[in-house]
């Protein structure tokens, strides 16, 4: 179906008021946690097919979470959704004052290949949850996960309500030219810019969920062997293929060395001594990204791994040692299995170089010391931070997700997923009993009696 046909039925249907009613809501979830659980195996296959993400990360970080994700909206949609009484102005005394959330109506989710089930669904349930339609648009880089999905959605919700629109640039750039009344992306930078300027012709609202450099700063006082743990943890999960990896270190000077030799042993303790061979570890998503990373060694020194093979997309987890800031590496952001270490004398070096990029989208302090890591957590911008662990704050629903300046505008996660999917109307219900006679012209002598009202009732 041709864009235009596709907005203008999700349009009737928005307009019938189906989409925003409660039960029919919670009733197509419901059909669509089943179907998830059903397609358990499925979605690991074409994962698998699309960069051999292991069966466990698929779990954790995106079939077990949107689940979780499904049960949150199943048990608060209707607290969420109910209108909401606030103190009203005494100066329109007598009055009741209302929130009521909205949906917008119809919205685009158009979403990354790094998590290609999750990041396609879990903003799509959101506006779904919060009664708008949606046309999904996910990677054409995950080939098989996008089949799958739209396989699912086709399963569980007529296209008037919920469909896929399968693509890449041509597509999604036709999509873009419609009129939506909202539209959530995740991605780069590069194409967040694209987004911005097409909604800007309707002015449509946009959530971006970007990218960005995310620095990882590990000070003396931190307990290095299980910092080295998490880092190789936080990095290699879906070979550094993650929004919120850490994407460089910056240690301590004096620890930098000791750093580097746990660094090694944990990412032999995680994928053997031939990484290749492990079961868990995936591969590039394809040949572009894989070329991309590769020119990234080009100039810099290695100290652990480097090992590479063009044919399946492997990158073995890679440390670099000291690299020069003008280096490729340390352009922008990674998103890949390589882990660039540098290291600081003191708190000014740290922000020298934080501050040398554009707002990250995570930071990470490893401290023990309290002093340290709130001056860290209060003297830089990001998106959201961890101390002591890396990534873990995407899986707690009760906090916003999002960046900031170039990592992103506005939020998702639980309960701010819903209102980033619906317009707060504010609703005054003015009694006729009382018509003070003030606020009406003419005005003459009544500016004193203005300034007193305000003075006691404002
Ligand atoms: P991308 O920007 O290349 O692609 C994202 C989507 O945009 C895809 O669906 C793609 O088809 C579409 N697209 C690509 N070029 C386009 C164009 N010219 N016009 C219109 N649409 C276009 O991003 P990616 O490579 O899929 O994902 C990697 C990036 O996403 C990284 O920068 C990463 O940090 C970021 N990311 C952010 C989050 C977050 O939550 N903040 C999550 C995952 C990934």
């Amino acid at each position: 179906m041709k864009p235009k046909q596709l907005i203008a039925l999700q349009k009737r249907f928005f307009e019938s008021g189906q989409s925003r009613d409660i039960s029919f809501i919670k009733k197509k979830l419901k059909a669509l946690k089943t179907a998830v659980i059903n397609n358990e195996e499925a979605i690991y296959d074409a994962a698998y097919k699309d960069f051999k993400k292991p069966k466990f990360e698929v779990y954790g970080s995106e079939i077990g979470l949107l689940i979780s994700q499904i049960d949150k909206i199943l048990k608060n949609l209707h607290r969420w959704s109910k209108t909401k009484s606030v103190k009203a102005s005494k100066l329109n005394f007598p009055s009741r004052d209302y929130i009521r959330r909205e949906p917008f109506g119809s919205v685009l989710v158009i979403s990354p290949w790094n998590y290609p089930f999750l990041l396609a669904l879990s903003p799509a349930i959101s506006a779904i949850a919060a009664g708008n339609t949606v046309v999904l648009k996910p990677s054409e880089m995950t080939p098989n996960t996008a089949d799958l999905i739209k396989k699912i959605l086709t399963e569980v919700f007529d296209n008037d309500h919920f469909c896929v629109e399968l693509g890449g640039v041509e597509e999604t750039t036709l999509l873009l030219k419609q009129r939506w009344d909202y539209i959530f992306f995740t991605g780069s930078v590069a194409v967040g810019k694209i987004i911005a300027k097409a909604a800007a012709i309707h002015l449509t609202p946009v959530t971006l969920e970007l990218g960005g450099k995310n620095p990882c700063i590990v000070d003396v006082t931190t307990d290095l062997k299980l910092t080295a743990k998490r880092l190789v943890w936080g990095k290699f999960f879906n070979a550094g293929q993650t929004c919120i990896a850490p994407d460089y270190i910056l240690a301590e000077k004096s620890i930098k060395t000791e750093l580097i030799k746990l660094l090694k042993l944990e990412i032999k303790k995680a994928y053997g001594k031939n990484p290749k061979l492990s079961p868990y570890y995936p591969r590039i998503v394809n040949a572009a990204n894989y070329k991309r990373l590769i020119g990234m060694l080009s100039d810099v020194d290695i100290v652990h791994g480097g090992d590479k093979n063009k044919g399946d997309n492997y990158l073995c987890p890679t440390i670099v040692d000291n690299p020069s800031l003008d280096s490729k590496l340390m352009e922008g952001e990674i998103f890949g299995p390589i882990l660039p270490i540098l290291s600081y004398n003191s708190e000014s070096d740290i922000e020298t170089i934080v501050k040398s990029y554009e707002k990250p989208l995570a930071l990470y302090v490893f401290s023990k010391n309290k002093t340290f890591y709130n001056a860290m957590l209060k003297r830089f911008r990001f998106g959201g931070a961890v101390i002591n662990d890396s990534m873990i704050h995407f899986g707690n629903q009760n906090l916003p997700f999002g960046g900031v300046g170039e990592s992103g505008i506005g939020v998702c996660n639980g309960r701010f997923g819903y209102n980033t999917f619906t317009h707060q109307k504010s609703i005054v219900i003015k009694s006729n009993w009382l018509d003070a006679p003030l606020r009406y012209a003419p005005y003459k002598n009544k500016l004193k009696l203005l300034k007193k009202a305000f003075r006691w009732l404002g």
